[in-house]
């Protein structure tokens, strides 16, 4: 098989996997160009849209101050060619949830801190996710259903200014 029909076959079967994850609806809005994170201006209206409050949906001990986690990690994404700052990506959670997220590096040494580093390596460059994943689903639901309610009473999520690439002239233009 020529190496691009292979290359191409492979980014399907990884999307296929990444559906999995995701919605579909939501993943098709998500597939753009561009991989940065979040504006301040996206921040605040996904602090808005969540009730300025800890959207975690597991038993925890909420506290901390509150931080926009992405539910699909930037470095994961970006794997998938998909782009993480999309609304229903970002939920609004309180510093000891994010720990629950991310367990590996929680009161750790600076070594076991290089190891767990390591370890996040390795796990995506086989295309598994390197963090504490249960809740994923339920966070997915809980930000489709606050995006909608908001939606429904005029909260719309801000834009980013896409610096297209130089060698794609047709998205440049838009
Ligand atoms: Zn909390």
């Amino acid at each position: 098989m020529p190496k691009t029909a292979e290359r191409k076959r492979n980014l399907h079967e990884e999307k296929s996997l990444v559906e999995k994850l995701i919605p579909f609806g939501i993943l098709a809005a998500a597939i753009v160009t561009s991989f940065t994170a979040y504006s301040e201006k996206q921040k605040a209206a996904l602090k808005e849209r969540d009730g300025n409050s800890c959207q975690f949906p597991g038993e925890h001990d909420c506290g901390g101050k509150l931080i926009i986690h992405q539910i699909m990690p930037p470095k994961y994404a970006k794997k998938f060619e998909i782009n993480p700052d999309f609304a229903a990506n970002g939920i609004t959670i309180c510093g000891n949830a994010l720990k629950i997220v991310y367990p590996d590096v929680v009161n750790k040494t600076p070594e076991e801190i290089q190891q767990a580093m390591r370890t996040r390596a390795i796990k995506l460059n086989k295309r598994q996710p390197y963090w504490n994943d249960k809740k994923d689903r339920a966070m997915t639901a809980m930000v489709t259903q606050n995006t909608q309610a908001a939606e429904a009473e005029g909260w719309t999520f801000p834009e980013k200014k896409i610096r297209a690439p130089k060698d794609m002239p047709e998205a440049a233009s838009k």
